[in-house]
């Protein structure tokens, strides 16, 4: 088993909100604000004068609103990128690392949500300096501005999202 690092919040509607580390876990676990739904099978450790599983993913108790924000989210790399889900804009293959500007820099292309996409390595170095039609490509999805909360919310892991089925399907039982 990896180690663990970080502890994954659900909302009270069962939505990912973020990870935060195995010691503000326990803080919500002590204070009562959050439920565990996973936990690292027969662990404990010591908090707040007792102990508590080891969780690996936890719920809280009551709902929180998640704030979308009208004001233009900052368009980062990794926000590209995790706006694409790491695929690559021309060729759909998972795993794209890399930003492509639509429209070249050289010809005035800016460095805008609208004009980057996520690309592979292959295809992005295939394109080079062109226009997709120059480079006789095709964009699968044109870029666009995402909601804040497609930047901010966290992506289950396939490990994650097997947990909490899971856990989901014990709590039906
Ligand atoms: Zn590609």
């Amino acid at each position: 088993m990896p180690r663990q690092r970080e502890v994954l919040v659900l909302n009270a509607s069962w939505e990912s909100l973020n990870r935060v580390s195995l010691h503000r876990a326990l803080t919500y676990l002590v204070g009562e604000r959050a439920e565990i739904v996973d936990r690292v099978p027969g662990r404990t450790i010591r908090a707040a004068g007792t102990h508590w599983p080891v969780p690996t993913i936890v719920r809280l108790v009551r709902y929180v609103r998640v704030q979308v924000t009208r004001r233009p989210v900052r368009c980062t790399r990794k926000g590209v990128l995790r706006r694409d889900g790491f695929r690559c804009a021309f060729c759909g293959r998972s795993g794209a690392d890399t930003i492509d500007h639509v429209l070249p820099r050289s010809r005035g292309g800016h460095s805008g949500w609208l004009n980057l996409v996520a690309a592979c390595r292959p295809c992005n170095s295939r394109k080079a300096d062109r226009t997709p039609a120059e480079a006789g490509m095709r964009l699968l999805t044109a870029p666009r501005v995402p909601a804040s909360y497609q930047v901010g919310w966290v992506q289950l892991t396939v490990e994650e999202t097997h947990r909490l089925r899971r856990a989901q399907e014990q709590l039906l039982n």
